[in-house]
């Protein structure tokens, strides 16, 4: 899966969920310097501008190294990760996590005060039951049991200690929703601190671009949900994270329905009322939290919720197909 290549040759960017087209003019690559890896069980991509070639690769070693940071750290599939450990142990007392797991969980659990619940870290309490891979999902007896686990007020973060807590048995907790947008936010930190002005790093869906691409801004694709090659929109950006979040990245079909990774904490079910779920705002752990949430929360709640964040904008492909923008996206309306 990983095609691990540095190279500065000029093709357009196409991640899973976005499309960035970069503007490829004969000569208008030099000083890139662009990377792909497989962390944290998604496609990483990086493009790097700089003059000094060897400090172009030296920010890409350093993003890809981040990445495999927070994997260690917040990977459920990873038995001696933090999360892991919190997991197994915090439903019987505190549990000491690095104060970056703390503060990251309470970050969770404040876009569930946002969301009123649509986004929550709890719904891996039934979400780890599915395997998407293999056709497997839990009967309807088992969500039900299950279900109360799910609750963002069970998970208790005491900051000053840096520990978790869950309040009650069963509560599990997955960052899965937010820690790919995280990982890409952490990483512009890093690259603005050594001196890049021009970059754009992507984790599966959830991507960041620094600066311009030459003069022009990226020009944003937003991927049909039914066609991988097909594009439904076009929206110039600069300086901007963009998240997306489908039902087409991990599911299966069974009998016309389709069960897939986004859990509605209300149900234990996949939400199925958007096909795909674009943001666009200034921090890249938000939109991608954002992006999670309104594919809980449908067209018209999730649209209304961003209408009240005035530096995030939306697209909603909701489940007929139809597309719903949020007011500041207005004039991009084909
Ligand atoms: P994204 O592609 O950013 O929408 O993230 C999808 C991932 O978020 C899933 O694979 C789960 O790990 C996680 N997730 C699923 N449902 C929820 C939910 N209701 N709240 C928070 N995270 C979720
Ligand atoms: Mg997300």
């Amino acid at each position: 899966m990983c095609c691990n290549f540095m190279s500065r040759s000029g093709t357009s960017t196409v991640l899973a969920a976005v499309l960035l087209l970069a503007a490829a003019t004969a000569g208008a690559d030099s000083g890139w310097y662009r990377q792909d890896a497989a962390i944290m069980g998604t496609a990483i991509h990086v493009e790097v501008y700089h003059e000094d070639a060897a400090l172009a690769q030296r920010a890409i070693a350093v993003v890809l190294d981040e990445m495999h940071h927070i994997d260690r750290v917040m990977s459920p599939f990873r038995p001696d990760s933090e999360l892991s450990r919190v997991n197994r142990e915090a439903a019987l007392g505190p549990v000491p996590v690095s104060p970056e797991l703390a503060r990251l969980i309470e970050r969770a659990l404040q876009v569930s005060e946002l969301t009123t619940g649509a986004f929550d870290i709890t719904f891996a309490s039934i979400g780890y039951l599915y395997d998407y891979r293999d056709g497997k999902r839990p009967d309807a007896q088992t969500v039900q049991q299950a279900l109360p686990a799910i609750d963002y007020h069970h998970v208790h973060v005491d900051q000053a200690a840096a520990t978790v807590a869950f309040a009650s048995r069963g509560v599990r907790i997955d960052l899965g929703g937010i820690a790919k947008g995280y990982a890409v936010e952490q990483s512009a930190l890093l690259l603005r601190g050594m001196g890049i002005r021009h970059a754009m790093i992507s984790a599966g869906g959830d991507t960041r671009v620094i600066g311009d691409r030459h003069g022009r801004p990226w020009l944003v694709g937003i991927r049909h949900p039914r066609d991988e090659h097909g594009i439904l929109t076009r929206m110039p950006v600069q300086d901007e994270a963009v998240s997306t979040s489908g039902d087409y990245e991990r599911f299966f079909d069974e009998d016309g329905v389709r069960y897939h990774h986004i859990i509605d904490p209300a149900t234990g079910d996949s939400a199925r009322s958007a096909l795909s779920v674009t943001i666009l705002g200034p921090d890249t752990t938000m939109t991608d939290a954002l992006s999670t949430s309104l594919f809980v929360l449908g067209p018209q709640r999730g649209i209304a919720l961003i209408d009240r964040l005035p530096e995030y904008e939306a697209v909603v492909v909701d489940a007929r197909g139809g597309l719903h923008y949020s007011s500041g996206l207005a004039p991009h309306q084909p």
